[in-house]
C-alpha cells in the first residue's frame, strides 16, 4: 500500500513539473472543500503568474482599510501581454478619453471579472482560481484560442476585509466535516457579517461615490482601463437557483440597444451550458439596471456590458447546507457554477471580439457627439458661499473621469431648485459639465433632474441627482456650451499674521472638518449664532472665530494655517472685537464650542450599514473621535463623561428597561445631547420625556380603491404604498443652528416616515416637507398623497439637554454631501 502510494505520488508530482498545478493540486483538496484564506488565494494567483509570466501580468492597485493588498491580474496571449500598455492606451483612444487615432485591428476585447465584492459570498473567489488555471492551461483549446483576441482582467477579491471576517469565522467554527443543518452554528454568521467592508459599507453600492478606499483605488484602475465587459459575481439566498443576464427591468433609458442585446447573447450561451448540466437558473428578474453605483450599472454607464451573476449561497451557506427541497448545496457546486459562467463569458466575448470592440468605440463616439445626452450641458452656478460644496462636487467628478470646464454666454435651461425654465448668463466661476463627453451616459445618470424608469419595481433609491445631493444651484440645458478654458478653483494658501485672531465662514462640510480638526488640536473656538460683517465681508450664522489671546498655549498660527489650507477654507484676519452691523465678538450670541465626547451603540441590535455610515463619517470624513459601545455593555457606560449620543437606525432595547432608560433620561435632563436618526426617532418618541409624534397615515385613499383586484397585479399594487428613495425639498428655519451654512436642503425619503409639528413651544420645527415638494424619484401614488405637511428635522429641550430628531438619514451611504454638514451642526452647534 505504501509503495503504491509512493508510485502514484511520483506520477502526480512529475505531471506537475510538466505543467502548472491546478488549484486542486496546489491546495491539496477539491476547490470549495475548504475555505481558502485571502493570503492563500493570492499565493495561488502569484504562483500561476510565476509559472506563465508571458501570459500573466499583475499589479497591486491598492490596500484595504485593514491593510490587505488589492490586486488585478491581466491574462492574455504572450503577444497581448507583451503590449499591455499599448492596448490600454489604444482603448482609452477608443473611449475618447485620450487624444489620438485608435486602431481597431488587433485590439482584443477586454473582460474584467470582479470577485467577492461581498466578502461572505465566497464561491466566486474560489471559482476564480479554476478560471485562472483554465485560462492558461495549454490543453484547453477553447481558452487558448480565446486569449488571442481577449484580455481578461481578474480581481480575485474586491473586499478582502469582509472576506477575511467571514473566512476567519467560518474556518474557526468548522471541524473535520460540515453539518448542513441550518441551525448549526456554522450557518449563523455573527454580526456584522462579512458582506460589508471594514466600515460596514456595501461596496456594491459605492462604485460612483467611492467613499470607501477599496472602491476609490479600484475605480482609479478601472477608469485607466475601461473594460468592454464587466462581470460581477455574487451569491443570493440558499434556496434561489442561479441568476445571470439579461437583467430585469427597470433599465435606465440611456442603456443602448447593443448593451441589452449582448447581455441576451451571453445569457443564451450560459443557458445552453446550464441546460446541459441540468442546472436551474432564472433571468430578467429581480436584478435591475438603474441605480448607478452597482458593479453592473456603473460599467454600463461607462460603455461596458456590465453583468451581475448570482449563485445560491452567501453567509449562511458554509461548506454545505440543506435547501428547502432537501438538496445539499455545497461550496464545491457553487464554485463550479461561477467557474462555468466565467469561462462562458470569455468564450462568447472571444467569438464576438471584433463586434464588442467596435460597439465600445461606437458607444463613446455617440457619447462625445451628444447622442447619449438628454440635456447637453449642466451648469453649476458659482457663488462664494457655495464654493466648498462645488469643490466637493468637483472631487467626485474627477474620481469618475467626468470632464468640466469654464464657459461664457447666455443659455436657457431648467433650474433644478425652482423646476422652472429660465434664461441665464454663464459667469466666470460657473462650472459647465458637457453632456457630450466620453462619460456622457454616467453624466446623464448622475445629473438628470428626473431619471426616467422604464418600470418602477426597483429595490434601490430612484433619485440621486447631484445638485440636490450637494445643495448646489444648477441648470440643465439642452443647448451645447463651448469650452472657453479649463476650470480650476485657486488653491487656498492662507497668510497668517499676528493680530487679534481669525474668522472663517460656515458654509460647507469643509468648514465643519476644519472645526473638528481645530478642536482635536485643542484650539479654543467660538461660533456666532448670528450673521456678522468684518471688513466688508459677510459672515453667515455659525461662522467660527479664533482669538489669538485665548490660544496662547499652543502654536496657534501654525496649526490654524495648516488645517485651514488642508480643507481649502479661507481665513479672514480680525483686527478687533468690534464688528460692523451686528453684535460684537463679546456678545452672548458668540459661544465657545467645546470638543464633545461622542458615543454610539454598535452591536447585534443595530443595523450594521447604518452604524457604518456614522462610524465612517466620524472616523474618516469628519476625522473626529467617536466611541462605539456594544449594547450589551450599556450599563457600564459612564454617562457623565458623554456629551453626544448618536442613535442610527436600529433597535434600542435599553429604552424598554427601567433602570437603563431612567439613567439615560437623567443624563439628557442633566445636559446630554441625543441625535436620533431614522427609526430611532420612532423609538425615542415612545419615551415619556419625548414630545415628538408620528403623523398618522391616511387610510382614506386606500379605502376608496376597488376591493376587486387581480392576483397577478399584487406586486404593482403594493407599489402604490412604496418608495425606495426619492428626493424631497425641505423647507427649514434658517435661523436654527441645525441648518447653519445651508441655503438649500433636499432630503432622501426612503419611507413615509413623517412627524407632526411641535406645538405649544414643545420643540423646534426646524425642517419640514410642505405640499408638492417631490423633486425627483419614484413615489407610489397613495404614498405620494401622504407625503406633505410633516416634520423631518426637529429638536426639543429635555431639562438641560437636547434631543435632535433626524427622521431622514442625512448620512446615506456617506455621499449625501449636504447632510454631512447637517450632522456636524447637530454635533457641534445645536444646543
Ligand atoms: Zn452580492
Amino acid at each position: 500500500m505504501k509503495q503504491l502510494f509512493s508510485i502514484a505520488f511520483f506520477f502526480l508530482f512529475s505531471l506537475s513539473w510538466a505543467q502548472v498545478k491546478s488549484p486542486e493540486e496546489y491546495l491539496g483538496h477539491q476547490v470549495g472543500a475548504k475555505i481558502t484564506p485571502h493570503w492563500k488565494l493570492l499565493e495561488y494567483y502569484k504562483y500561476v503568474a510565476s509559472q506563465v509570466p508571458d501570459k500573466i501580468k499583475f499589479e497591486q492597485y491598492g490596500t484595504s482599510v485593514e491593510g490587505r493588498p488589492l490586486y488585478a491580474f491581466f491574462i492574455s496571449s504572450e503577444k497581448n501581454i507583451a503590449r499591455l500598455e499599448e492596448i490600454r492606451l489604444n482603448n482609452l483612444r477608443l473611449a475618447k478619453l485620450t487624444e489620438g487615432d485608435p486602431t481597431l485591428s488587433d485590439m482584443p476585447a477586454i473582460v474584467w471579472m470582479s470577485n467577492n465584492v461581498h466578502g461572505n459570498e465566497t464561491s466566486s473567489a474560489e471559482a476564480s482560481m479554476m478560471t485562472l488555471y483554465q485560462l492558461v492551461n495549454p490543453n484547453n483549446a477553447k481558452t487558448k484560442a480565446a486569449l488571442a483576441n481577449t484580455l481578461i482582467v481578474i480581481d480575485p477579491c474586491l473586499n478582502p476585509d469582509g472576506t477575511e471576517r467571514y473566512n476567519n469565522w467560518q474556518n474557526g467554527v468548522l471541524g473535520t466535516q460540515f453539518y448542513p443543518d441550518l441551525y448549526a452554528r456554522e450557518h449563523q454568521e455573527p454580526w456584522p457579517g462579512g458582506r460589508i467592508n471594514h466600515y460596514y459599507f456595501d461596496l456594491n453600492r459605492d462604485w460612483a461615490w467611492q467613499t470607501q478606499v477599496e472602491s476609490e483605488q479600484r475605480l482609479a484602475l478601472y477608469n485607466k482601463w475601461l473594460p468592454h465587459i464587466h462581470v460581477d459575481f455574487h451569491e443570493q439566498g440558499v434556496n434561489s437557483p442561479y441568476y445571470f443576464p439579461p437583467a430585469a427591468e427597470p433599465f435606465h433609458e440611456v442603456i443602448t440597444p447593443w448593451q441589452r442585446e449582448f447581455q441576451g447573447t451571453i445569457g443564451k450561451h450560459n443557458a445552453q451550458y446550464f441546460d446541459q448540466q441540468g442546472w436551474l437558473y432564472f433571468t430578467k428578474e429581480r436584478f435591475d439596471l438603474f441605480y448607478p453605483s452597482y458593479g453592473d450599472t456603473y460599467p454600463i454607464y461607462s460603455g461596458a456590458i456590465g453583468m451581475t451573476y448570482e449563485k445560491a449561497g452567501n453567509g449562511s451557506a458554509g461548506l454545505g447546507i440543506y435547501t428547502s427541497d432537501k438538496d445539499t448545496l455545497t461550496l464545491v457546486d457553487r464554485a463550479l457554477q461561477h467557474h462555468a459562467s466565467g469561462l462562458n463569458v470569455v468564450e462568447v466575448v472571444s467569438g464576438h471580439a471584433d463586434k464588442v470592440v467596435a460597439e465600445f468605440k461606437k458607444f463613446h463616439t455617440d457619447a462625445v457627439e451628444g447622442r447619449l445626452s438628454s440635456y447637453h450641458s449642466y451648469i453649476l452656478k458659482y457663488e462664494p458661499k457655495h464654493e466648498l460644496k462645488i469643490r466637493a462636487l468637483l472631487q467626485l467628478l474627477d474620481k469618475n473621469k467626468i470632464q468640466y470646464y469654464s464657459a461664457s454666454g447666455a443659455v436657457k435651461g431648467l433650474d433644478y431648485f425652482s423646476k422652472r425654465n429660465e434664461s441665464y448668463t454663464i459667469k466666470n466661476r460657473d462650472v459647465v459639465i458637457p453632456g457630450n463627453q466620453s462619460k456622457a451616459a454616467l453624466v446623464r445618470v448622475l445629473f438628470e433632474p428626473e431619471a426616467k424608469l422604464t418600470d418602477s419595481v426597483t429595490y434601490d433609491i430612484t433619485a440621486w441627482s447631484l445638485p440636490y445631493v450637494y445643495g448646489v444651484p444648477a441648470l440643465a440645458s439642452t443647448g451645447k456650451v463651448a469650452k472657453s478654458a479649463d476650470y480650476k478653483l485657486p488653491t487656498v494658501s492662507n497668510t497668517v499674521i499676528d493680530g487679534f485672531g481669525y474668522a472663517f465662514k460656515w458654509n460647507g462640510f469643509a468648514s465643519a472638518q476644519l472645526l473638528a480638526a481645530l478642536l482635536k488640536e485643542k484650539v479654543s473656538v467660538k461660533t456666532s449664532e448670528i450673521a456678522f460683517k468684518l471688513n466688508g465681508e459677510e459672515f453667515p450664522s455659525g461662522s467660527v472665530i479664533l482669538m489669538a489671546g485665548a490660544n496662547k498655549n499652543i502654536d496657534f498660527k501654525k496649526i490654524v494655517k495648516q488645517q485651514a489650507d488642508k480643507f481649502a477654507v479661507t481665513l479672514h484676519p480680525i483686527n478687533s472685537g468690534i464688528v460692523d452691523g451686528a453684535k460684537d465678538l463679546g456678545s452672548s450670541d458668540v459661544k465657545s464650542v467645546k470638543a464633545p465626547k461622542v458615543m454610539m451603540l454598535a452591536g447585534e441590535e443595530q443595523r450594521a450599514l447604518n452604524v457604518g455610515e456614522v462610524w465612517h463619517y466620524f472616523d474618516r470624513q469628519l476625522e473626529y473621535p467617536i466611541v462605539l459601545v456594544n449594547p450589551k455593555n450599556i450599563s457600564r457606560v459612564k454617562w457623565d463623561e458623554i456629551d453626544v449620543f448618536i442613535m442610527p437606525t436600529g433597535n434600542y432595547s435599553f429604552l424598554k428597561e427601567k433602570a437603563q432608560s431612567e439613567a439615560f433620561a437623567n443624563w439628557i435632563r442633566g445636559g446630554g445631547k441625543v441625535i436620533a436618526i431614522g427609526n430611532a426617532v420612532n423609538q425615542v418618541s415612545s419615551q415619556g420625556w419625548s414630545n415628538i409624534k408620528a403623523v398618522k397615515q391616511d387610510s382614506v385613499a386606500k379605502a376608496k380603491e376597488s376591493p376587486l383586484r387581480a392576483y397577478a397585479d399584487r406586486e404593482r399594487d403594493a407599489l402604490k404604498e412604496y418608495t425606495a428613495g426619492a428626493i424631497y425639498k425641505v423647507d427649514f428655519d434658517k435661523t436654527h443652528p441645525l441648518f447653519f451654512g445651508t441655503d438649500n436642503y433636499f432630503t432622501l425619503k426612503e419611507s413615509a416616515n413623517l412627524f407632526q409639528y411641535f406645538t405649544d413651544n414643545k420643540g423646534w420645527n426646524v425642517g419640514y416637507i410642505k405640499e408638492n415638494s417631490l423633486m425627483s424619484g419614484f413615489v407610489g401614488q397613495n404614498l405620494s398623497k401622504q407625503m406633505k405637511n410633516g416634520l423631518v428635522f426637529g429638536t426639543e429641550s429635555v431639562g438641560a439637554g437636547t434631543v435632535i430628531y433626524l427622521v431622514d438619514n442625512v448620512l446615506f451611504r456617506n455621499f449625501w454631501e449636504s447632510g454631512k454638514l447637517l450632522m456636524a451642526n447637530a454635533v457641534f452647534l445645536v444646543n
